[in-house]
């Protein structure tokens, strides 16, 4: 007899990611583990009195999806502040700011996220939104921000020039005064760092309000990009209330500066390994962004040939701090944008591995803007891990000129080179980079599917709709060592589920984005209905 299901989905298009058994019609869970994969047929055994039973319609339903590539804690942060992502024009930024300005009376600071670039550049045009108040807002790739006159003179830096910075840069004019622009970590931290951080209710708020807006995408597990012990706590406390429906694996983010002592704190966090939290890995920034000109680079930048960029850290800095996290069993992951901090990096990996012997390490190199053709056959012959988001390549060449304009139609070929680096044998993982990106996976999968060559003779990197859901599941599970406990539809495995409102597999790739979420299981609970 078999037992009866806590849930029991039929009439599913089921998509297993499950090589031995791709396809199905029907799923039962029972507690938090999945005990059938088969026919509506087969399924009906598992109706018992207490069953729930799920009608699938004939949509999609996979394995939950994984974003490899998020910063959970401190997006949710953001979502305390005004949203710009969709701003094209200043007329825009200045209603949204007022607005929030307006709502938000009490609080000193107008705070907004996600600003593309170009929409403002001087701290004047914040003057003439706001004047009174300070204004700081952080463009969508998190590299650059701006604010006001106001701003800048509370953090001290609209005159002061000897402010030390390993990583930021000040911007200003020629009388010396900060125009306004910050460009990365520590002059944003300059201004960024003044801003009241929310309570600590508030700040669970946030965070649960976030990991719910994941799940209403079908999102059950996130690797997150930034962290620290305090971070992994944040996350462990809800866990503890038992308030928390997404799987958190927590890196140790290691800094320019750090020493090996710093390490301590990443062994320590691998020791935690909860049923939905845990550490084990560490995260390193070798470059910037091409935007903001900090990408590290093997060519000139083609609209500025004089930038001179350097790496976060030389290759020996990098290679001896790798080295020790790889001592202690860590995965690791890199920040690369640049073709020069691809290259650097797997260089550190080789590295390694000469010191070290080869182990199953599955270090990994993250966004992989620009790779040059020599460095893709690395991927494999390492064993490192291509974590890539489809919506950071533009969808077209004028759907983004600062990036194409950036790099040049002589690296064109080589941006954002998801296909070259599959068939190079990379392994390939899919996510989103929130808050640099919309986390719903059909926006990645969006462009993944319709992305255009920037220039004819450009190849073709699209992938198709079976390995964008292989990318969010089965391949992501395998990036943290959870290959044989999650991202396939399997007996035995936990019961991480979406169900999906359409077949996507009958949706028109140009149509991919209307498709959504409808019900998210995670561990065997629903979480999203
Ligand atoms: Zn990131």
């Amino acid at each position: 007899m078999a037992p009866s299901a806590d849930i029991l989905l039929t009439n599913a298009k089921v998509f297993t990611s499950d090589e031995s058994n791709p396809r199905a019609e029907a799923v039962a869970t029972k507690g938090n583990r999945i005990v059938y994969v088969g026919t509506n047929e087969g399924a009906r055994t598992f109706q018992g009195k207490s069953t729930r039973a799920i009608d699938g319609l004939g949509r999609t339903l996979t394995a939950g999806f994984i974003d490899s590539h998020v910063h959970l804690l401190s997006g949710a942060m953001w979502m305390g502040h005004a949203e710009l992502r969709e701003v094209k024009t200043r007329e825009e930024l200045k209603a949204i700011l007022l607005d929030f300005a307006n709502h938000n009376k009490t609080d000193e600071w107008v705070g907004g996220r996600g600003i593309r670039y170009n929409i403002v550049s001087t701290r004047q045009e914040l003057d003439e939104i706001i004047s009174d108040r300070p204004i700081y807002i952080g463009a969508f790739d998190g590299h650059t921000a701006w604010a006001n006159t106001r701003a800048l003179e509370m953090a001290g830096i609209l005159q002061d020039n000897k402010r030390e910075m390993a990583n930021g840069i000040i911007v200003r004019d020629e009388h010396g005064l900060a125009t306004g622009e910050l460009r990365e970590g520590d002059a944003m931290s300059a201004v960024f760092e003044l801003i009241p951080a929310p309570d600590s209710n508030r700040k669970r708020e946030l965070l649960k309000l976030a990991i719910h807006k994941f799940n209403q995408t079908g999102i059950t597990s996130v690797h997150n990009m930034n962290g620290d012990m305090e971070e992994l706590m944040a996350y462990a406390a809800l866990e503890d209330a038992g308030e928390m429906s997404l799987r958190i694996y927590v890196p140790f983010h290691v800094l320019p500066g750090a020493k090996e002592e710093d390490l301590k704190e990443a062994a320590e966090m691998a020791t935690v390994q909860m049923d939905y939290v845990r550490g084990g890995a560490a995260k390193f920034f070798m470059d910037g962004v091409w935007e903001s000109y900090t990408a590290f680079n093997l060519h000139p930048y083609a609209d500025d040939p004089d930038v001179k960029v350097e790496p976060i850290f030389s290759l020996e800095q990098f290679t001896r701090m790798a080295t020790l996290c790889d001592n202690l069993g860590l995965q690791i992951a890199v920040h690369c944008c640049g073709d020069a901090a691809v290259r650097q990096t797997l260089d550190g990996y080789e590295a390694i591995q000469r010191s070290n012997g080869r182990r199953d390490s599955r270090h990994r190199i993250e966004h992989i803007e620009v790779c040059q053709p020599e460095d893709m056959p690395r991927f494999q012959e390492l064993g490192v891990i291509a974590s890539m988001q489809a919506s950071h390549a533009p969808l077209s060449r004028e759907d983004d000129l600062v990036w194409t304009s950036r790099t040049g139609p002589q690296r064109w070929h080589l941006a954002f080179p998801w296909r070259s680096l599959k068939n190079a044998g990379a392994h390939l993982a899919l996510g989103s980079d929130w808050t640099v990106a919309p986390f719903d996976p059909m926006v990645n999968i969006h462009f993944a599917l319709n992305r255009k060559k920037y220039s004819p003779e450009n190849p073709d990197q699209r992938l198709t709709l079976e390995e964008c859901i292989l990318g969010y599941t089965r391949d992501a599970a395998y990036v943290e060592f959870k290959e044989n406990e999650k991202g396939q539809i399997k007996e035995g495995y936990l019961a991480d589920l979406v169900l999906f409102s359409h077949d996507l597999f009958e949706v028109k790739p140009e149509e991919i984005r209307s498709a959504r979420a409808v019900l998210t299981m995670m561990d065997g609970r629903i979480v999203f209905e």
